[in-house]
């Protein structure tokens, strides 16, 4: 059978133990030798004990465990071509063709580099004499399918990445128990949430929490928002609302791309209405924790489709990334998603904040609908 491996790269989410069991059941059950490559594109530099066969059991009892078992890392090695060297020397002599790489966008920009220049990385190992010709005719591609594991579902292609709901979910807990307290006291609380750049989890835990406002960086507020933010409060408790709940995305922004801190919102609010105001940072729990069912069978049912993409593929094939589509789970090219992924970037920094919106997809676009 062909021999596959499996690592996990870049920050860690919640569901990437799913993937990694699916993947690798899915693989035995196809009859491949399945790897486990430890500490992402590190351990496929270092070797050895890094990259380790993976039996049936070796994935029980890990679908409920948050973060990942075979560990992360950001690995500046990788980025070079003489790490890559190595890499490529690591698998090729354990006969590994086919790669499920389950990270951000910058990991799987990683893998479509080394694809690309895997021919030639097997040439300069045998010119170097450090593998037969034998075994470079073996090897002569590899194959990589990718799964983009992140909180922050900020990548373009995919409806949903794998920890996205988990993180939603602790922040649903911790927004909850805050409100408790705020309706005791008649306060206003403001919460800034993780998402980097993207505003999705902003954004979907406003909507979850019925708070009063929120700040996204792809739909930055006008720039009288500080009044604008003021009688809407106002007017909540004149309708006899006891308690402000507003969420800042960590990533928020004006309209000329200037950073809007849950600091100054508190100060706004504390300083016009004279209101109690909080500022929580929610910060790293919302990274942890067991992941949600809607986490584990996503990775399930990416990991498993993976595998079987990988199965089919030919050297001709271009890489791609397992998404779900409504609910429908499928492939699609992995650079055009990368591409699209960096032009909502791109769109932000020229403030042309219709096209994010638009770029950002479906998933985003209804729920600031
Ligand atoms: P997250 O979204 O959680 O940050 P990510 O995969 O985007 O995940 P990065 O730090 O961008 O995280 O990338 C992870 C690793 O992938 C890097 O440390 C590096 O080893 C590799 N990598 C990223 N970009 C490239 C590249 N252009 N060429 C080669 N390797 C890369």
């Amino acid at each position: 059978g062909r021999a596959m491996a499996v690592f996990t790269s870049g920050g860690d989410s919640s569901g990437m133990n799913s993937a990694v069991r699916s993947v690798v059941r899915m693989g035995l059950y196809l009859g491949c030798k399945v790897y486990f490559i430890y500490e992402g594109y590190q351990g496929m530099i270092d070797g050895n004990e890094y990259i380790k066969e993976a039996d049936w059991n070796a994935v029980s009892d890990i679908i409920q465990r948050g973060g990942t078992i075979i560990g992360s890392a950001r690995c500046k090695d990788f980025t070079d071509r003489s790490g890559r060297l190595k890499a490529c020397k690591n698998l090729v002599d354990r006969d590994i063709t086919n790669l499920v790489c389950i990270g951000g966008d910058g990991s799987l920009t990683g893998a479509n580099l080394f694809r690309q220049e895997w021919p030639e990385l097997i040439q300069e190992l045998v010119n170097q004499g450090k593998i037969t010709p034998e075994k470079a005719n073996k090897c002569p591609n590899i194959q990589i399918a990718g799964l983009v594991g992140s909180i922050d579902n900020d990548f373009c292609g995919t409806d949903m990445t794998i920890g996205t709901d988990t993180a939603l979910q602790r922040i649903m807990e911790a927004v909850d128990a805050v409100v408790s307290t705020a309706q005791s006291h008649q306060r206003a609380f403001v919460i800034e949430v993780m998402g980097r750049h993207c505003g999705y989890l902003a954004l979907v835990a406003a909507l979850a929490s019925e708070a009063d406002f929120c700040f996204i960086p792809e739909w930055p507020p006008p720039t009288n928002w500080r009044e604008i933010l003021c009688e809407k409060l106002a007017h909540s408790r004149s309708m006899g609302q006891r308690l402000n709940i507003v969420i800042v995305a960590e990533g928020a922004i004006d309209r000329e791309g200037h950073k809007i801190s849950s600091d100054m919102v508190r100060d706004v609010v504390a300083n016009n209405l004279g209101y109690d105001t909080r500022t929580t940072v929610l910060g790293h729990v919302q990274r942890g924790g067991n992941p949600s069912a809607f986490d584990r069978l996503l990775g399930c049912r990416m990991g498993a489709e993976a595998t079987i993409a990988l199965m089919e593929m030919t050297p001709e094939s271009e890489p791609c990334v397992i998404s779900i589509d409504g609910n429908q789970i499928v492939r699609v090219p992995l650079m055009e998603c990368v591409f699209r992924t960096k032009a909502v970037q791109k769109a932000m920094d020229e403030l042309d904040w219709e096209l994010a919106v638009k770029l950002r997809g479906r998933s985003f676009q209804r729920n600031l609908d």
